[in-house]
């Protein structure tokens, strides 16, 4: 064979092959398949969808509805790539009220599975079943649909090796189920797994407060906030959770736009916000929220399982989910906080307290309070792994907050520094390249000069991707393609210096683990420079060890 016989030719791919690649960005894992299925169901108005499972889904996933079913003479196209009874033109694609849309999950889905379908439509005489061979059969079964996916990946072994343990694989199917039900509370859900019903969730036509106590429990409702805030063109409702309902994780926390589960940064950065007095670095709030607003000013067509979402007006939708939350967390804590108030002074009775509380108040007493400083080397220890720190002043032992101190004088220093070219960088010696989507691209040209300001050298070294040369000195042990994202999402997003700051602030993340005696004692002497405004020592992090204090500290 000559040489120029052996170099690849370009063909076209077998359709067979072409779909397996496509269901690689769809179906990812068995809980994707579920998904789709359920989204079909849903948009097929069904009233009641039960779901199997065995081998947490890569044996069996049957999806089950009472919804309006497929035409015999469709079943056929229903399994061919790009078709679809949800839009008819390109127009359409502006007003999407359907889950599904692009006509892709059923062939998507046959590829990759032993696959069979049955479905009756209302006034028609028998069912019909469709399966991978694409004969069409009479069935029996009542007015609705049934999708039963076997052996999923069964011909796609490297698929099927990227699977996690079988438990994970099923947690996600569990939490999937759990998120679409959320959104639907007038359907009924069931999940059966290997013969045993895991979820029952009956409709609640009124309100959705029933399925979000049976999917959250009832002890979530207890802890949030009814939310029910309009614009113009917006409507945002559900429930947010006070400080008490975050979670070491971030699994209660629930959006949804026009009944679409949505992972959405603009909105992640939204709710951040408004929560970043309220729940600490680390913790996650709790939230289950619906917003309503006109499909012609979203785009539902930019990711491939349609969990993001781009907004024709992205700054109106971020404020306008600031601004709703806000004022319903604020309104409350507030409540709440005088509740605990007043709770205190009833057991503080039991024994006195001699300072007078104006002492924490009074800015200039506070500052006396501290002797130390640089040419002063403090005595201090670190407890807690570097969480806190105890430093010895000629007034007392201060309690410092190591992690939340950085962050809010790291917050100060920012907002001071940004823009006087005084910012302390630290060069990054071996770039860290991150790849960008479109719209952080657009961030990227549009702030090139803010960007600066702020400290950050950001090179684009191809089209999608930037290195990070540069960062400030304040951010040495963050996650910095998380920060350079949230950098971007920010400068995208709010319109004040202040607002960028605090988002990124909450990148620092320097304990005492990280800290020298020369960081502590500057640590040190910036609380001692810092400007308290009224009322607000309270929530500062750092305390005065006084007796006041230990003897809270050590109520029984
Ligand atoms: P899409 O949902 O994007 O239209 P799918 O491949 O998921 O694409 O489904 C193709 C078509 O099959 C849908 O447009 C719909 O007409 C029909 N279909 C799929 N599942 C169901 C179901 N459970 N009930 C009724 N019709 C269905
Ligand atoms: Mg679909």
């Amino acid at each position: 064979m000559s040489a120029a016989a052996m170099l690849p030719r370009i063909h076209l791919l077998d359709p067979d092959v072409a779909n397996q690649i496509a269901a690689g960005e769809v179906i990812e894992r068995p809980a994707s398949v579920v998904k789709e299925l359920l989204e079909n169901s849903i948009d097929a108005a069904s009233r009641k969808i039960i779901v199997t499972t065995a081998g947490a889904g890569t044996r069996l996933i049957s999806v089950q509805d009472d919804g309006q079913g497929i035409h015999r003479d469709d079943l056929v196209l229903a399994l061919q790539p790009h078709a679809t009874s949800k839009l008819n033109c390109a127009s359409d694609l502006e007003q999407i009220a359907s889950l599904g849309f692009r006509g892709e999950a059923l062939p998507s889905i046959a590829s990759v599975s032993r696959f069979q379908l049955l479905t009756r439509q209302q006034h028609a005489d028998n069912a019909w079943s469709i399966d991978n061979s694409l004969a069409v059969k009479p069935a029996a079964r009542t007015v609705g649909t049934t999708v039963e996916v076997r052996d999923l990946f069964h011909a796609t072994p490297a698929r099927r090796k990227f699977l996690k343990s079988e438990r994970t694989e099923w947690l996600h199917i569990q939490s999937l189920v759990k998120a679409v039900a959320l959104g639907h509370s007038h359907i009924s859900f069931e999940l059966i797994n290997e013969g045993q019903h895991v979820l029952r969730l009956p409709a609640s036509a009124d309100s959705p407060e029933k399925r979000v106590a049976d999917v959250c429990g009832k002890s979530f409702l207890k802890q949030s906030v009814c939310v029910d805030a309009h614009s113009e063109d917006m409507r945002l409702r559900g429930w947010t959770g006070l400080a008490q309902a975050a979670r070491s994780q971030s699994d209660r926390q629930y959006f949804f736009i026009n009944g679409r589960l949505v992972q959405d940064k603009n909105i992640n950065h939204a709710v951040r916000l408004a929560y970043r007095e309220l729940v600490e670095h680390g913790r996650f709030p709790s939230y289950v929220l619906f917003l309503q607003l006109d499909p012609a000013t979203i785009d539902m067509n930019v990711h491939p399982a349609k969990s993001e979402v781009r907004f024709a007006e992205p700054r109106n939708v971020h404020d306008f989910i600031y601004a709703s939350l806000t004022n319903c967390l604020n309104d409350n804590s507030a409540q709440t906080l005088q509740l605990e108030t007043t709770k205190l002074t009833a057991t503080q009775k039991a024994w006195t307290i001699n300072e007078s509380r104006a002492s924490y108040q009074n800015n200039h007493v506070q500052k006396a309070f501290f002797k130390t400083g640089l040419n002063d080397k403090p005595v201090f220890i670190f407890a807690a792994k570097g969480k806190f720190l105890i430093v010895d002043t000629a007034s007392g032992q201060l309690l410092i907050d190591v992690i939340a101190a950085n962050k809010l004088i790291a917050f100060h220093n920012m907002l001071e520094s940004y823009g006087t070219d005084t910012v302390t960088l630290k060069d990054i010696h071996v770039p860290v390249s991150c790849k960008l989507e479109p719209d952080e691209l657009d961030t990227l040209h549009k702030h090139e000069a803010e960007i600066k300001r702020w400290g950050f050298l950001l090179e684009p070294v191809s089209p999608d991707h930037i290195a990070v040369r540069t960062i400030p000195a304040l951010f040495g042990y963050a996650d910095i393609i998380a920060l350079v994202k949230d950098l971007l999402t920010s400068l995208n997003t709010v319109q004040d210096a202040s607002q960028v700051a605090t988002t990124l602030a909450e990148h620092v993340n320097t304990s005492g683990s990280n800290m020298n005696d020369e960081d502590v004692a500057l640590l040190v002497n910036k609380i001692q420079e810092y400007e308290t405004s009224e009322g607000e020592d309270r929530h500062l992090p750092w305390r005065l060890l006084d007796q006041a204090s230990l003897a809270t500290l050590l109520k029984r």
